[in-house]
This record gives C-alpha cells, structure tokens and sequence, in this order.
C-alpha cells in the first residue's frame, strides 16, 4: 500500500504544481502530486512545447518555401499532416517523460487521480482521489497547493465542437490541415496557430475584438507582429466581433462585424481563443474560505487562499502572477529555482517564434538566459 500521508500535496501537475512539488522535496518534505491527466501539464502536453514543436516545423516549411532566396534550389517540396502532428506529439511527450523522471528523482509520490479538498481532521488536510483505475483513495497533507490550471473559454455562439471549431486542443492534433482558418482571438494562443497555419499554406483570417493584435503586448509589438502576418498573407480584422458560427458540409460561416460593416466569411475550420478559464469546479472548495472570482482563485502574495494549509498557484489563480512556477510557496526560498524545460527557446526565424521571444512569454532579461515566462497576463485579460 502506497504511503498516502505528507507534508505537503499538489494538486495539478504543470508547470506550476511540479516545480513547486520539486522545490518542497529539494527542501525536506515529504511531497505528492496528484495529476488527472498528464504530468507537465497543458504547458507540456498541450501549450508550450507542442506549439513550439509546430511552429519549428511550420518555420522550417517556410524557409524552404523561399529556399530561392538563398540560392538553394528546392523542388517538389510538400508536407505530412499526420507526420508533422506526430513529431509535436513526440516532443511533448518526451517532455511530460521527463517530468515523470524528476519526481522519481525527487522522491515525489505521484497519484494518477482527480482530487477534491475534503475537510481536515487532526491539523490534517484531507483529499479525496478518484483514481484513473477507478478506485478512491483519502490522502492527508499537513499542506495542500491548488495548481489546477485552465482551459480553454467557451464563448456563447462560438463553442468549440471539437469538429468545425477548435479550441488549442484539437488545433494542435488535426488529422489534416485545413485549407481555409478563422482565428477568434488574437492573443498569444490565437496567434500562434494562425502563424502555423498560414505558413503551411492555409488562408487565414484573424478577428481580434479590441483594436489591435496581441492587445496586451506593447503597441509597437502589436504593430510589428501585425505587418508581418500581413506580409505573410494573413487577413486581420480588428475591433471585430464574430456573430454565431453557422455549419453546414464541412464548413463554418461566419459574420463579422468590424468598423460598422459586416461581412460573412466561409471557411474550413474556426479556432476559438478568447481566453482561459481556471479549473476551479469540483475541487471542493465549497465550505472552504477558498474564493473564486471571475473563475480563478484569489490567493495573496505567499499563494495563500485564506483557508488554513491551502496554497493556489500557476493559472488557476489568475493574474497577476508574472510565472506559473515562481509563484509556489514553496519556491519562496532565496536560492535558485528549477526552471521547467518548457521555458527554453529556440531560434526565431518566423514571425511567431521572433513573437514568442517579444512577447511576455521571454521577457528580454529572461531570453538573454533563454528562458520564457511559462504564463502570459494576456491569458486573463478581457477579449
Ligand atoms: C496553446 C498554448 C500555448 C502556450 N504557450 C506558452 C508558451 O509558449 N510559453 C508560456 O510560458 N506559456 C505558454 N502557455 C501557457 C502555459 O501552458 C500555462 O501558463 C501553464 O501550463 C500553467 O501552468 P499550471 O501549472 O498553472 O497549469 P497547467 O499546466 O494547466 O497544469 C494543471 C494540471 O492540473 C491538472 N488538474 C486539474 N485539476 C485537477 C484535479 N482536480 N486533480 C488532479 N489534477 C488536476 C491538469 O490535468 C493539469 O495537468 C501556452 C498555453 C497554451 C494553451
């Protein structure tokens, strides 16, 4: 029988929750994680590295698109949807691995569960596991950290249906490319896919509904990052707001409407990136002083909740949290912190890559050590 008592338990095993879980071994407790899905995290499995993965493959593409220019002559050159999708997959789970390999190095227990608060007894937290082999475990914890992290927002009218509309999930596994794309959004998430997409040779439109790309960037990033996609071909449309999403033989159409006129445009797939919500739903937090507001949870600068022993951190704690992992309580020491191996950029040739590295994502201190912010303000600010 697994040990099920520790000092300390993390809930949520991103970036977040595993950097945290790592700093509290490296400091002497007795430390478990529980992960429902995959350790790493979406940064892992479903944000960061896969993006990134695709977006090397997308600049490679582009680079021979224009081999000329170099002088290298390059014929018949095409693509492999499910090979390129493949290699993502790869790297992201050779990624997740690797995390999986630091906790066993750090003496880290890890519960393969969904897991809820569920009262406290003797100075004690408890938790309720449902394991992913279907049984339920309690596990105690003199302290608990809350590193749920988010997912993708539903807007009302542009759902993602997992078919037609994407959200980054199914954006990052399509079995084939689709030859026409609108991007709703035109944050950091948004923004990438449209870069990819648009370099493997799709027809991409963006609709942002604030006046200008990459709204929380600095206006004159926004301004760069617009005439290059330009450049590129991709059609932005700012101060727009999309109208309900009609379906009908393969395709999506949509009204737009921007700078008073409104246009409809038909394409074969929409992806929808309007932003994140905090995992903040069946975590027992009702009868906690755990607060919830605008889906994330309020938590004060040492990622205290207010109820005794909880600790929030990463994205399920919203703004204004500049890092994912530099937020933990336990990271609160002097000494260095482990930086997870999602941070570290590459050579930026495209767009997206050059933005990546401009934006929030690698501030200029962090990319001069080659390292990225694992979690941008932009992911809560109002689309
Ligand atoms: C497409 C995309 C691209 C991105 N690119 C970048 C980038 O380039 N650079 C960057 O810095 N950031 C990027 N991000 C953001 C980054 O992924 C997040 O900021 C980061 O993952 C947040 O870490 P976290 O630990 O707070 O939460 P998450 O990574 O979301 O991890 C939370 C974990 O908790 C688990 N969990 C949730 N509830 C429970 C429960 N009840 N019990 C057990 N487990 C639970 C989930 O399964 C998940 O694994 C990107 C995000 C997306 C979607």
């Amino acid at each position: 029988m697994a040990e099920t008592s520790f000092d300390l338990i993390v809930v949520g095993g991103g970036p977040g929750g595993y950097v945290a879980a790592i700093r509290a071994a490296q400091l002497g407790l007795k430390t478990a994680v529980v992960e429902r899905e995959n350790m790493g995290g979406i940064c892992l499995n479903w944000g960061c590295i896969p993006t990134k993965a695709l977006l090397r493959t997308s600049e490679v593409f582009g680079l021979i698109k224009h081999a000329d220019s170099f002088g290298i002559s390059v014929k018949d050159f095409s693509y492999d949807a499910k090979k390129v999708v493949e290699r993502s997959r790869k790297v992201a789970n050779q990624l997740s691995n690797g995390v999986k390999m630091l906790m066993r190095k750090n003496k880290i227990t890890v519960f393969d569960g969904d897991a809820k608060l569920a009262g406290s007894e003797g100075g004690q937290r408890k938790l309720a596991v449902a394991m992913k082999d279907k049984s339920n475990i309690t596990l105690t914890a003199k302290n608990v950290i809350l590193a749920t992290g988010a997912r993708a927002r539903q807007l009302p009218g542009l759902e993602s249906d997992g078919k037609l509309v994407w959200t980054y999930r199914e954006a990052m596994v399509p079995p084939e490319f689709p030859k026409s794309l609108l991007v709703i959004g035109s944050g950091a998430i948004g923004i990438e896919f449209a870069s990819f997409y648009r370099t493997m040779g799709a027809e991409v439109t963006v609709a942002e509904v604030l006046d200008r790309i990459l709204p929380v960037e600095d206006e004159e990033v926004s301004a760069f990052a617009k005439r290059a996609f330009e450049k590129q071909g991709m059609k932005i449309l700012t101060a727009a707001t999309v109208g309900n999403l009609k379906k009908a033989n393969d395709k999506v159409t949509a009204t737009i409407t921007s700078g008073g006129k409104s246009q409809e445009i038909t394409v074969d797939r929409v992806i929808s990136a309007v932003g994140i919500v905090g995992n903040v739903e069946n975590l027992g937090l009702e009868g906690t002083k755990v607060k919830v507001e605008k889906t994330h949870i309020v938590i004060d600068p040492w990622g205290f909740t207010g109820e005794p022993n909880v600790y929030a951190l990463g994205d399920v704690a919203g703004p204004p949290a500049p890092i994912a992992s530099r937020r933990s309580p336990a990271s609160a020491s002097p000494r260095p912190r482990p930086r997870p191996r999602a941070c570290r950029s590459r050579s930026a040739s495209s767009p997206s890559l050059a933005m990546a590295r401009r934006s929030r994502w690698v501030s200029p201190k962090a990319s001069s050590r080659r390292c990225s912010t694992p979690r941008p303000a932009s992911f809560w600010a109002p689309t």
